[in-house]
């Protein structure tokens, strides 16, 4: 089985795939997220958001972050270097 554990305490009490939510003006929630530019252009500004997730430790309360499309992220990333 693909137990994840604490890499901390060792633990198996694991929070998975919780998003990590602001409460911003008028308590409106927003999601953290990564977002990559894909041009340069000013007029034609595209962007991928990379929706961040968190995986919590239940015991230490140690948390580890990723993001849900890391693929497209690196594939925007590498169009907005050009
Ligand atoms: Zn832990």
């Amino acid at each position: 089985m693909n137990e994840i554990k604490c890499k901390i305490c060792g633990s198996i009490k694991i929070i998975k795939n919780t998003t990590i939510t602001d409460f911003s003006h008028g308590n409106i929630e927003k999601n953290l997220s990564i977002y990559i530019q894909k041009t340069d252009n000013a007029f034609f500004n595209k962007s991928v958001k990379g929706e961040i997730q968190a995986q919590i430790c239940g015991d230490c309360g140690n948390m580890d972050l990723k993001v849900r499309n890391p693929k497209e992220l690196w594939e925007a990333y590498l169009k907005s270097k050009n």
